[in-house]
């Protein structure tokens, strides 16, 4: 036995309509490129005497690991606004779940592991440049603390994907707490299937929220969970790119991470993915959009809420109307945070949004601002310095409010010294693909250690003009 992996398949126990039973397409010459091993200890797996090549078997979907139940999750979504009423796993297939070592039920899932039902016109697969980004990308938002699907292992399949040109096959294999979306309630939603809105709903209770006990409440906890990852997003420079409904995760974690990407200079409209042509997914456009996506969870529990349609309508109403002022309040906390302020201000959201103008005019690389000021460096500004040297008389001010120091503690832990830039994963995606994967290696070493003030310096630089990533795609 390779690999002992103690399945207890939650999901595959639901009704047959909320999922469609497949199994993985076998691939050519699987061969490990990464396994998190200290992922798999969180998970109490056993690796035992397990080879690499047993470990690619397995995370290939090659050979289906005893106890494996693998199945495609149907979903529907909007799609940029769009309606889908059937999306689901095109390239993906959950194996199953496992109780890890703190008891917290997590998805055991392949990603890129052949076609499903729900492919489409899709080819089922990914390729190596998408797999090693959300592997470095997810394992260094945990890093951070921010709520994430994790990366458990990255193989290269041996064949060919077909894209604009011919690329290397990969599949990730991905952990989280569920692969459940405001899409999936969408899904059923959609079709007046109220009875497996009713299963699903008690499933998540269950397993995300087991303190709830009603629908308004599961519809209150999610609208928490969501203001708050929206923040710390915000807090970090995060723009995920592709805040579709079926990417809305109900447990509040960062999930399918496409043409994601950190901004360097600070822009508040800032957009990556080659296919957000008018800025829906913009940096700042992202709280907007987590209520939006919220609304339409609401809108699939009315029947539940009330029977009454008029009474579950004003309910989900007054719950959804909550957000800006929770979500705001999360936001000033994650940027008191950031700045060491110990005690609320009434000042502080105009504070917040001066320092964000001057940044933008003055060009200030975000991550190294907010690090420079934790580590009381001089300000590396070229233009608009004057804003930029006004805004920190305004800071200096709110810092005598609480004896002139910042916590500088609290900063510490708020600001990374290393996120994973544009630039570099683009680089190690590029030497990946002729075949060294040490600047990958080194990347995720780097941003699996976030807030260490030795972090290699030209990890921590921003990319020079020609180095500079415009666009980002979708994989
Ligand atoms: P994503 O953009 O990864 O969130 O995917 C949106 C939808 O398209 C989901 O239903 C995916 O399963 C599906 N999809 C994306 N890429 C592929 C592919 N290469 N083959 C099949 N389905 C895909
Ligand atoms: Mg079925
Ligand atoms: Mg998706």
């Amino acid at each position: 036995m390779p690999l002992n992996i103690p399945f207890d398949n939650s999901y595959a126990r639901l009704p047959e309509r909320f999922y469609v039973r497949q199994n993985p397409v076998a691939v050519a010459a699987p061969k490990l490129i990464r396994f998190n091993a200290a992922l798999a200890d969180e998970l109490g797996l056993n690796r035992e005497e397990a080879t690499d090549s047993e470990l690619a078997q397995v995370f290939s979907g090659n050979l289906n690991p005893e106890g494996a139940e693998p199945l495609a999750q149907a979903y529907a979504g909007h799609q940029f606004g769009g309606w889908s009423p059937q999306l689901g796993d095109g390239r993906a297939l959950l194996l199953g779940e496992i109780i890890d070592q703190n008891g917290h039920r997590r998805d055991i899932q392949l990603k890129g592991s052949g076609p499903t039902p729900f492919s489409r016109m899709g080819d089922g697969r990914a390729w190596l440049g998408p797999v090693l980004r959300e592997y470095v990308v997810s394992e260094a938002m945990h890093a951070m603390g921010i709520p994430t699907t994790r990366a458990l292992a990255a193989v290269e399949t041996g064949e060919q994907v077909f894209r604009e040109t011919t690329l290397p096959g990969a599949i990730l294999t991905r952990v989280a707490s569920s692969h459940i979306r405001v899409g999936t309630f969408q899904f059923f939603a959609a079709r007046g299937d109220v009875e497996a809105i009713q299963v699903l709903t008690d499933h998540v209770i269950a397993r995300h929220y087991p303190h709830v006990d009603s629908a308004l409440e599961l519809l209150g906890a999610v609208i928490d969970a969501q203001a708050d990852l929206v923040a710390r997003w915000l807090g970090i420079g995060f723009i995920h790119g592709v805040m579709n409904t079926d990417n809305c995760h109900i447990g509040g974690e960062t999930i399918d991470y496409g043409p994601c990407a950190f901004m360097d200079r600070f822009e508040a409209n800032k957009v990556f993915s080659s296919i957000d042509q008018f800025g829906r997914y913009a940096y700042d456009q992202q709280p907007d959009i987590a209520m939006w996506n919220l609304a339409q969870f609401a809108t699939c529990l009315l029947p539940l809420i009330d029977e009454d349609k008029d009474i579950a309508v004003k309910r989900a109403t007054k719950a959804i109307h909550a957000f800006p002022d929770i979500f705001t309040q999360k936001w000033l906390a994650v940027f008191r945070a950031k700045l060491g302020l110990t005690d609320p201000d009434d000042g502080d959201k105009a504070l917040i949004h001066g320092l964000q103008s001057a940044m933008q005019g003055a060009g200030v690389d975000f991550t190294n601002f907010f690090r420079a000021l934790t580590d009381r460096r001089p300000v590396d500004s070229s233009e608009a310095q004057a804003a930029m040297d006004s805004w920190m008389t305004a800071y200096q001010s709110r810092l005598d409010q609480q004896g002139g120091k910042a916590d500088a503690k609290m900063m510490e832990r708020a600001n990374p010294v290393v996120i994973p830039r544009n630039h570099r994963i683009e680089e190690m995606i590029t030497t990946a693909i002729a075949g060294n994967y040490d600047p990958f290696e080194r990347l995720l070493g780097a941003v699996i250690n976030p807030f260490d003030p030795d972090a290699p310096e030209d990890l921590r630089q921003p990319p020079a003009p020609e180095e500079e990533v415009q666009r980002t795609f979708c994989g």
